[in-house]
């Protein structure tokens, strides 16, 4: 037999052989194809545009029949979709009639339209645009444009509310700076014009006291407050913040007790925001106590977690650490609970009719931002016609 003549037979088979178990160990779909399969030709009605992947407004484009076609990443954060999208309804992907309607009434009409979605729990507004396109096909997509304007609608009203209150707050001394003065000028006798000239006095040191507080909020609020920090003597801190009331709860008869260890841990403050703290939280407790009345400060060391249970009414989500709880207890008027709510917030006064003297109304918004500047929280426990206690901690120097 020759044995030349059966090599070239001999190849062919090991070829067949090796090709069969290569075949077998890696079929076909498991091979890495040899080059890239080609980018998934974009629906003929798309512009074909990475600044639509790339924009943070929703994106879609949807059927005349309510069908979504496409749509680019940030669709699903502003809708909060997590499944499959393209080929869903809208119907089946926000459940909003009125969106459906919109879309399905621009590829009828064929003309730009807005809208305004509202949707409840958790409350949000989008603002809706549609872009109707004739495709060759005399087909019409929809291109709908989806951005949530929740947070701008509510800097809007914050915005919009501040300056109704600021206006309020203005009008009122300026009004009655305007007749004080007309009286003046009037020439009454002696001494009707200086009981006006004291008047006027009043209403201006009541209306620096107003643009001095919303200057402060302002600043503190753009961030352009930075607090010193520094180690300082709780008791001293307490002892200066006394001294400093101590003429105006004279007057009225009401006297103020201090109750702390002696040795008590220092606090690691900024000295003068703290003192305003302090001096705020008293001027109220004097001013809602009647005559003769008492209040006491306390201040003791805490430890959170472990004793947070212990101390009734504090925000859960403290944080951990060594804390000195400060306590300003008055026996005044109290504050109702739906009052308590919302006594954070700015402008906000329960009755003009019980304050001893004016306010603003912006004091304890001001204490909260300082108290939480230092890391702190601030709340409060009240029981109508018995008192008021406010509560809140500021950092050991050892945290
Ligand atoms: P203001 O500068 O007008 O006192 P605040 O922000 O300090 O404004 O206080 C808001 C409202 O909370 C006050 O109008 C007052 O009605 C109420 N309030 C504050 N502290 C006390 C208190 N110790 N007792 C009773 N009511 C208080």
């Amino acid at each position: 037999m020759n044995l030349d003549a059966l090599y070239p037979w001999l190849f062919t088979g090991a070829a067949i052989v090796w090709l069969v178990i290569t075949w077998q160990q890696n079929p076909p779909e498991r091979r890495a194809p040899l080059t890239p399969p080609p980018a998934p030709e974009p629906p003929p009605f798309l512009p074909n545009d990475i600044a639509v992947e790339m924009l943070d407004i929703g994106v879609m484009y949807v059927s005349s029949d309510g069908v979504v076609l496409h749509h680019n990443p940030a669709l699903r954060t502003v809708l909060r979709i997590d499944g499959v999208v393209d080929g869903q309804t809208i119907m089946s992907l926000v459940r909003d009639h009125q969106l459906d309607e919109f879309v399905r009434d621009t590829a009828k009409k064929r003309s730009n339209d807005e809208m305004q979605l509202h949707q409840r729990n958790p409350s949000r507004s989008m603002r809706v645009v549609a872009r109707p396109m004739v495709l060759p096909s005399d087909d019409v997509v929809v291109m709908v444009l989806i951005r949530d304007v929740t947070q701008i609608n509510q800097l809007e009203r914050a915005r919009r509310d501040m300056i109704v209150s600021i206006s309020h707050e203005l009008r009122t001394p300026l009004a009655a700076l305007k007749i004080l003065s007309d009286t003046i000028v009037s020439q009454p006798p002696p001494e009707i014009a200086q009981r006006m000239a004291l008047r006027i006095s009043d209403e201006v040191d009541a209306l620096t006291r107003l643009v001095d507080d919303l200057h402060d909020l302002s600043q503190i609020e753009a961030g352009r407050i930075a607090l010193q920090y520094a180690q300082h003597d709780t008791a001293t801190l307490i002892a200066q913040a006394i001294e400093r009331i101590h003429p105006q709860a004279e007057t009225h008869h009401i006297s103020i007790q201090a109750h702390h260890a002696d040795d008590i841990a220092p606090v690691m403050v900024d000295r003068g925001r703290l003192g305003q703290v302090l001096l705020n939280l008293l001027h109220n407790a004097v001013k809602f106590t009647p005559d003769g009345g008492s209040i006491d400060i306390s201040a003791r060391v805490i430890q959170l977690p472990a004793e947070s249970a212990e101390t009734a009414g504090m925000p859960i989500d403290h944080s951990e650490g060594e804390w000195v709880l400060f306590a300003i207890r008055d026996n005044g008027v109290g504050i109702s609970l739906e009052h308590q709510a919302r006594i954070f917030e700015r402008f906000y006064k329960v009755d003009q009719a019980r304050t001893r003297g004016s306010g603003t109304g912006l004091g304890l918004a001001i204490v909260r931002y300082l108290v939480e500047g230092h890391g702190g929280r601030i709340w409060l426990t009240s029981t109508v016609g018995s008192g008021t206690t406010f509560f809140f901690t500021i950092p050991t120097a050892t945290l």
